[in-house]
C-alpha cells in the first residue's frame, strides 16, 4: 500500500461540483488501496475576497489579525470535502493545520514551517480515514495560528510528503502541468513532461505561480518528487525532480512578475559606504532586494537604483527617508509600472548569446529594457508592466519551438 499526498488549489475546490470532482479522485485513488492525504486551499477567490473584507474594516489590521482571518478561507474547504468524501461512501476526517502538527514560526502572513508531526494524520489514517488537511497555516509557539504566505498550500503539501515519506506528491490545479510560459497567456507555451528542482525554483520565483517557490525549495530539500496535474482533465502531468532526460530546449521557461517596485536614490554622495548603508538596513529590516544598478559617479554625486516587491516598497522608502544619505538627494518609487520579464533554463550557462537573442526579440517587439539581471540560469528584464504580455510572447517565440 502506497501512501499518496494530492493537493487542491483554489479553483479546483471553487464551487460544489468541483469539491465532488474532488472527492472522486481522491476516493478513487484510496480505492486501489493507498492511504490519501489531502491538501486543500480555499475555495475560488476566498483568500482575496477576505483580505477585501479586512480592507473595509481595518487597511493597517495586525498580521496575527490578518493570519486568524485567512486561515478560515481553507477550514471552510476541508469540511466541505470532507463531507463530499462521505457522501460517496467513504470515511473521511478535516484536520486544520495545528491539528495535523504544522508548527511554524512567527513571522505571520509569511511563516515558515519548522516542523510538522504528522501523528494525528497518522492516527487518522489508521482507522481507514482519508484525511484532508487544510493547507497554508500551522500554529506558532505562542499557539497563535500563521499562515504561509500567498500560495502556501502547496509547501504545506510537500512537508506533509516530506514528514511522512510519502510515495507521491501530486499538485492538482487548474492546468495539466509546468509549460514554457503562462499557457493562459501564451498560445505556443509547451507543456513540459520534467523539469529540475533549480529550475522550477527559478521559475516559480520570477512568477510562474502554477508552484509555489517554498515548495519547490523544500521538495528539493527532502528529494520529495512532485507531480503537477490537472484536476479536469485526466492526462499525465509535469514531474518535478532533481535530475531530468537531457532536453535540447536552452531556455525552459518564460516568465512574468509584475509584482515589483523601482526605486531609485538620485544624487547620493559618490564616497564609499553608501551601498552598505542602504542595503545593509534594508536587509536589517528584512526588505528583500532583487535588481541593483549603481551609475558612474559623477561631480562627487552617483545615483542607486533598485527593484523590490510592491508590497515591501512603502516601507523600504520610509527606511532610505530615515537615513540621513546626503544633501540634496531625491528618492523616486515606481510601485505601478514596472514589471520583470524572465528567461530560466540550465543549459544556458554554457551558451553564449542567450541574452543578445532576449535583448533582440526585446526590440524587435520595440519594448525598451530599463534594468538587467543575470546568473547562471536566468536573465531578467524590468520593463514597462503594459507591455510585459506582449515581452513574455516575443521572448517565448524567440526561444522556443513550435515543436518541441
Ligand atoms: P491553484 O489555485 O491550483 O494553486 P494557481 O492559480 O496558484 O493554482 O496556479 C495555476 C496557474 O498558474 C495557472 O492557471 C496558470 O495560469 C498559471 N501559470 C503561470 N505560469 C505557468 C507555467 N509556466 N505553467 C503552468 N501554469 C502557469
Ligand atoms: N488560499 C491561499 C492563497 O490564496 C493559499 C493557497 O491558495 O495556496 O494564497
Ligand atoms: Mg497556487
Amino acid at each position: 500500500m502506497a501512501l499518496i499526498v494530492q493537493k487542491f488549489g483554489g479553483s479546483s475546490v471553487a464551487n460544489a461540483e468541483r469539491v465532488m470532482n474532488v472527492a472522486r479522485i481522491v476516493t478513487e485513488t484510496y480505492a486501489k488501496g493507498n492511504d490519501v492525504v489531502v491538501v486543500v486551499s480555499a475555495q475560488g477567490d476566498t483568500t482575496d475576497d477576505l483580505i477585501e473584507k479586512a480592507k473595509e474594516i481595518n487597511p493597517s489590521a495586525s498580521k496575527r489579525e490578518m493570519d486568524m482571518l485567512l486561515s478560515a478561507g481553507e477550514q471552510i474547504s476541508i469540511s466541505l470535502l470532507a463531507m463530499a468524501i462521505e457522501k460517496l461512501g467513504f470515511k473521511a476526517c478535516s484536520l486544520l493545520g495545528w491539528q495535523a502538527g504544522f508548527s511554524t514560526n512567527s513571522v505571520y502572513g509569511a511563516a515558515r514551517i519548522k516542523k510538522v508531526t504528522a501523528e494525528r494524520i497518522r492516527l487518522e489514517l489508521s482507522k481507514k480515514n482519508i484525511v484532508v488537511v487544510a493547507g497554508f497555516q500551522g500554529l506558532n509557539k505562542y499557539d497563535d495560528v500563521t499562515t504561509l504566505g500567498r500560495g502556501g498550500s502547496d509547501t504545506s503539501a510537500v512537508a506533509i510528503a516530506a514528514a511522512m515519506h510519502a510515495d507521491r506528491c501530486q499538485i492538482y490545479t487548474d492546468v495539466d502541468g509546468v509549460y514554457t510560459a503562462d499557457p493562459r497567456k501564451v498560445p505556443g507555451a509547451v507543456k513540459l513532461d520534467e523539469i529540475t528542482y533549480d529550475e522550477m525554483l527559478e521559475l516559480a520565483t520570477l512568477g510562474a505561480q502554477v508552484l509555489n517557490n517554498r515548495s519547490v525549495e523544500m521538495a528539493k530539500k527532502y528529494n520529495v518528487v512532485i507531480e503537477v496535474l490537472s484536476s479536469l482533465t485526466r492526462v499525465p502531468g509535469t514531474l518535478v525532480k532533481e535530475a531530468v532526460k537531457m532536453e535540447k530546449m536552452l531556455v525552459r521557461g518564460v516568465t512574468k512578475d509584475a509584482n515589483v517596485a523601482r526605486i531609485s536614490i538620485i544624487g547620493v554622495p559618490n564616497v564609499p559606504g553608501i551601498a552598505y548603508k542602504i542595503f545593509g538596513k534594508l536587509a536589517a529590516e528584512n526588505i528583500n532586494i532583487d535588481i541593483i544598478l549603481q551609475s558612474v559617479g559623477r561631480d562627487g554625486k552617483k545615483d542607486i537604483t533598485f527593484t523590490t516587491s510592491r508590497d515591501n516598497s512603502e516601507q523600504a522608502v520610509k527606511v532610505l527617508k530615515g537615513l540621513e544619505l546626503g544633501e540634496n538627494l531625491s528618492i523616486e518609487c515606481d510601485d505601478t509600472n514596472v514589471a520583470k520579464v524572465s528567461v530560466v533554463g540550465a543549459g544556458m550557462e554554457t551558451h553564449p548569446g542567450v541574452a543578445a537573442k532576449m535583448f533582440e526579440a526585446l526590440f524587435e517587439a520595440d519594448i525598451n529594457i530599463q534594468m538587467i539581471s543575470t546568473s547562471e540560469i536566468k536573465i531578467s528584464v524590468l520593463i514597462d508592466a503594459e507591455h510585459a504580455d506582449d515581452a513574455v510572447r516575443a521572448v517565448h517565440d524567440a526561444f522556443i519551438p513550435d515543436e518541441k
